[in-house]
């Protein structure tokens, strides 16, 4: 589904076969899950495929290394360039982009001797799919900022967010959400929450989340429709009073919440503002915002 025997990578500089390439079994990324990562999507647009807000996915996978003292050796433009590449030789229009920072071999806790790069892609249709979703407030919680960088991007992180996701499809839920270590709520385990109540959107704020791409698009757009949204710390209370609320995310791009454990939000999602939201990042996406490479 991912790849197949003629799909290609960019790997450390160079395009490679996707089934050809290998990794060491003593990564450090593959023990203690030391690495990071982003999650890009493509659109076809006018004139040609467009990576949707590449530059800033590139400069959050570059702080995440920062944050989490991993080596990141290459610069912005070269990555966004190469992901032009791998989309272009893997003839992708819309797709999802997978970049990778992974660690050499060291089984000990110390700072990697090398890291590697390797960017991937494959068309992938709405993560979340696109019917409205039936959620449930996970029994984990989002890992506490003092124990992590929960800002960045780091591959086991994700254990978190697997837990979750599969606590709630155990339980018969399309997906899960999860406070914060303080009661709070805070996100899913791929995307971020807004919702709406008197006209007014509401959206848990920086700190205990990871800091979303889509998120700040959402911000964008909302700012542009003039709609008011407030960031702070809310409780599932406020969550239950709201009318409607959503999830963004670059994979999941807006998707409309139904219930979460079985409590209904009471507006239509057609007539909500997460809609119109949705409806414009839609076509955001597809905007041609400068010349396309391909
Ligand atoms: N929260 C978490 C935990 C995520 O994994 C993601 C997906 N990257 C998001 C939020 C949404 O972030 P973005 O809009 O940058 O994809």
């Amino acid at each position: 589904m991912y790849y197949n025997h003629n799909s290609l990578i960019f790997l450390n500089g160079k395009m490679v076969k996707a089934n050809e390439s290998v990794t060491d079994l003593y990564s450090q990324t593959l023990h203690y899950g030391y690495g990071v990562f982003e999650g890009i999507r493509a659109y076809k647009t006018e004139s040609g495929t467009q990576v949707f807000k590449a530059e800033a996915h590139y400069e959050r996978l570059k702080k995440s290394c920062e944050l989490v003292k991993i080596p990141f050796n290459w610069s912005v433009s070269e990555l966004v360039e190469a992901t032009y590449q791998v989309l272009k030789a893997n003839n992708l229009s819309d797709a999802y982009v997978r970049p990778l920072v992974f660690c050499s071999p060291n089984m000990s806790l110390t700072r990697p001797n090398e890291v590697s790069v390797m960017i991937c892609a494959w068309e992938w249709g709405a993560y979340l799919g696109d019917k409205q979703l039936r959620l449930t407030l996970s029994s984990y919680c989002r890992p506490h900022p003092r124990s992590l960088h929960v800002e960045a991007k780091v591959c086991g992180h994700y254990v978190n967010s697997i837990l979750a996701t599969t606590e709630a499809k155990d339980n018969g839920y399309d997906e899960a959400l999860l406070l914060d270590c303080d009661g709070y709520l805070a996100e899913g385990p791929g995307a971020n929450l807004f919702f709406e109540k008197d006209g007014i959107l509401y959206t848990p704020k920086l700190g205990n989340i990871l800091p979303g791409i889509t998120r700040a698009t959402v911000l964008e757009l909302a700012d542009k429709f003039g709609f008011e949204v407030q960031q702070g710390s809310y409780t599932p209370e406020d969550l239950w009073e709201a009318d409607s609320a959503f999830y963004c995310g670059t994979a999941a791009e807006i998707i409309g919440i139904e219930s979460v454990d079985e409590i209904t939000f009471r507006k239509d999602w057609n007539n909500s503002l997460g809609k119109q939201l949705q409806e414009a990042y839609s076509k955001l996406v597809r905007e041609t915002t400068k010349v396309s490479r391909q």
